[in-house]
């Protein structure tokens, strides 16, 4: 129904006032059409079978608390069984002739494609994320892994020209809850397009999706063992790691677990590689497109309630233009959605988990107690669930722990510099190093800034953008490694 001339202007004037949200008609994306079972066993050796543990648990829906479902708890006897089995299925999977190992990854990819809707609900449900997110970024991006990756596991000698590229066995993979089934596939693709065999553990919240790739590994028919996934907490994950049949080791999550797992794999020949933690600058220059910049900063960092490792959190803003910025940011806060995460309107589903939210609310509480100034839009919180509203702090110093540590939620902390020598300055003061964010109408000085910032992905006008032809990893403590591209395979082989 087309609007007449007087709502039209209704609604344009309370836009620009500031206030003025649109309102949006409930949009909920249908689930009757997804079957989520009840309980879940462990997939080895190409099936799902039961835990020798007897133990499951549930995972909840964190926007309602309600349980979905129960998972097995993998313990050693478990973990020794799908290592075993993937260390079965390694000889003949290395050896199949590389053009056939692609043929089930194209087929794993389109399998992806064709549940996307089922897995972005369960994605979005299992995680809090909106489903906006999960079916337009997580689920495109997860195919879209094993499709690139399927097209280099007949060309490996061409990646790595006068080498003769060898996998290296069974890979130990663990992933955390912020992107479950794109972690999944930034872990299992390339592995096995290198030739090697996987034991992936989903994190404790978040572990459907996997559940529902096991089923697409058994509709592509996959060999028996080429993937296991074992569910349960940080115990099976570091049972996982510290198995001796594990020959490399790839793991997303915290810094603190990234080093536990360092320390505990030191001397013991298992590749390695880390994605850890971030607190990524997003630097406004006086001269940057002011709007655009403003929608790079909020999806730089309320995307995904900002669980995000490389979220732009420590907004860095030339002093000129803090104030007209600032502005226009609690303007464009005040229209962020913030509610059901199956509503096709929403832009800020539920924080992950309850202690995730604790976690945040410490934080920003420290925050207000350090002496930063709080502000949130006016946003009615759902009375069930876990919830977090759109965050900026202003008037931070370097030394909060806003400023400092990652919060890991939709929290902004805006600091501001005069000279670019002094954004790179404060930008690089920082333990982490996974990415940051230029924003600037010069193309000279988004070079001159890459080179000096020190981060494994520097955006320029532009947040929070992922393909799998471009790697991703981190310096200093977001870790070693690269996910993403040919350098995302090296890992996975023996390359001497
Ligand atoms: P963790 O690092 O604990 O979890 C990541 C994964 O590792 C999960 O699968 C977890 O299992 C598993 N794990 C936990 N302990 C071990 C261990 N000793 N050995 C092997 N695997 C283990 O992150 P959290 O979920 O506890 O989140 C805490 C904080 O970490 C967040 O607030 C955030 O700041 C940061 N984080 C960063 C991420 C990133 O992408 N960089 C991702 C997730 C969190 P389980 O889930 O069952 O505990």
């Amino acid at each position: 129904m087309a609007l007449t001339k007087k709502q039209t202007a209704e609604l344009a004037k309370r836009a620009a006032q500031g206030g003025g949200v649109f309102e949006y008609a409930p949009a909920p994306e249908a689930i009757d059409h997804v079957r989520i079972q009840p309980s879940y066993g462990l997939f080895i050796g190409g099936k799902m079978v039961a835990p020798h543990s007897k133990k499951r648990f549930p995972t909840i829906n964190p926007a309602t608390e309600k349980k979905l479902a129960e998972v097995s708890e993998a313990d050693a006897v478990d973990v020794d069984r799908a290592v075993k089995a993937a260390g079965r299925a390694f000889d003949s999977w290395s050896h199949l002739s590389p053009s056939r190992r692609a043929r089930y990854m194209f087929r794993i990819s389109r399998l992806i494609q064709e549940r996307a809707r089922e897995l972005a609900i369960v994605e979005t449900m299992d995680g809090g994320k909106p489903i906006k997110e999960s079916r337009d970024v997580d689920i495109p991006l997860a195919s879209a892994h094993f499709f690139y990756y399927a097209g280099w596991a007949d060309k490996l000698e061409w990646a790595f020209p006068n080498r003769k590229p060898r996998p290296l066995g069974v890979a130990g993979q663990v992933i955390p809850w912020n992107f479950p089934l794109l972690m999944l596939a930034w872990k299992i693709a390339p592995a096995l397009a290198a030739g090697n065999t996987v034991v992936l553990k989903p994190a404790e919240t978040t572990p459907l999706s996997a559940m529902v790739f096991a089923e697409i590994c058994m509709q592509a028919e996959l060999p028996p063992g080429v993937v296991n996934i074992v569910t349960g907490a940080g115990k099976t994950g570091a049972l996982l790691v510290e198995h001796p049949g594990v020959k490399k080791v790839a793991f997303t999550g915290s810094t603190e677990v990234g080093k536990q797992i360092q320390r505990a794999l030191a001397g013991t020949g298992k590749k390695l590689t880390l994605e850890l933690g971030g607190k990524a600058a997003n630097i406004v220059f006086e001269d940057a497109p002011l709007d655009q910049a403003v929608e790079g900063i909020v999806n730089g960092i309320y995307f995904n309630q900002g669980h995000v490792c490389c979220a732009g959190s420590r907004l860095l803003v030339q002093e000129s233009i803090a104030e007209p910025l600032m502005e226009k940011l609690k303007r464009r806060l005040s229209t962020l959605r913030l509610g059901d995460p199956l509503d096709k309107n929403t832009d800020i589903g539920a924080i992950n988990s309850r202690a995730q939210l604790e976690k945040i609310q410490g934080l920003v509480e420290s925050g207000v107690e350090e002496g930063a100034e709080l502000y949130q839009p006016e946003c009615r919180l759902p009375e069930r669930g876990f919830w977090f509203p759109p965050t900026l702090f202003t008037n931070v110093s370097q030394s909060y722990r806003i400023a400092r540590e990652e919060i890991f939620g939709p929290v902004l902390s805006v600091l501001t510099f005069r000279t670019p020598a002094e954004a790179v300055e404060k930008a690089n003061n920082t333990p982490y190093g996974l990415s940051a964010g230029v924003w600037t109408d010069k193309g000279s000085r988004i070079l001159w800034m890459a080179e000096r910032l020190r981060a494994g992905v520097v955006w320029a006008n532009t947040f929070n953008r992922f393909d799998p032809t471009s790697p991703f990893g981190g310096y200093k403590e977001s870790g070693f490694g690269r996910e993403g591209g040919i350098h995302g395979l090296a890992p996975y082989l023996d390359l001497n």
